[in-house]
C-alpha cells in the first residue's frame, strides 16, 4: 500500500517523533500550522475517523491519552486544539487516520 503515514511507522521514511509505543505514533508535522503541530497516528493502517467502528476504536481512546501527555510535555498550559480531517470536504490529504495536536499560539473557530 502506498500510504506514507505508513512508511513512518515503518521507519521507510523520516520523521521527527516525539512519542512512540505499541499502537501509536507521533511526530511534528513537516508544515506546521502552529508554533506545536504535531501529528498522532495509530500504527495499524485505518484510512479516516470515517472507518472507526467498535473494532478499531480503543486506539482513537489511546491517542486522546498520549495528546494529553503531549500538551504536558510541551507546555501548552493555555490550551491546544485536536483537529482529525475527514474526507474530501475536510481537506484531508492523508488517508491514513492522523490527529493533529496544534499550540502555541490563539486560535480562530471554526477556522485558523
Ligand atoms: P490533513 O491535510 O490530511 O489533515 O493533514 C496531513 C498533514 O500531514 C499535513 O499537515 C501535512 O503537512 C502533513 N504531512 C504530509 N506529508 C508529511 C510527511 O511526509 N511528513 C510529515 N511529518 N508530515 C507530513
Ligand atoms: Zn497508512
Amino acid at each position: 500500500m502506498d500510504c506514507i503515514f505508513c512508511k513512518i511507522v515503518a521507519g521507510e521514511i523520516p520523521s521527527a517523533k516525539v512519542y512512540e509505543d505499541d499502537t501509536v505514533v507521533a511526530f511534528n508535522d513537516l508544515e506546521p500550522q502552529a508554533p506545536v503541530h504535531v501529528l498522532i497516528i495509530p500504527k495499524q493502517h485505518i484510512a479516516s475517523m470515517a472507518e472507526i467502528d467498535e473494532r478499531n476504536s480503543a486506539v482513537v481512546a489511546h491517542i486522546f491519552e498520549v495528546a494529553a501527555i503531549i500538551a504536558k510535555e510541551k507546555g501548552l498550559d493555555d490550551g491546544f486544539r485536536v483537529v482529525s480531517n475527514c474526507g474530501e470536504s475536510a481537506g484531508q490529504s492523508v488517508k491514513h487516520l492522523h490527529f493533529h495536536l496544534m499550540g502555541g499560539r490563539e486560535f480562530g473557530w471554526p477556522a485558523g
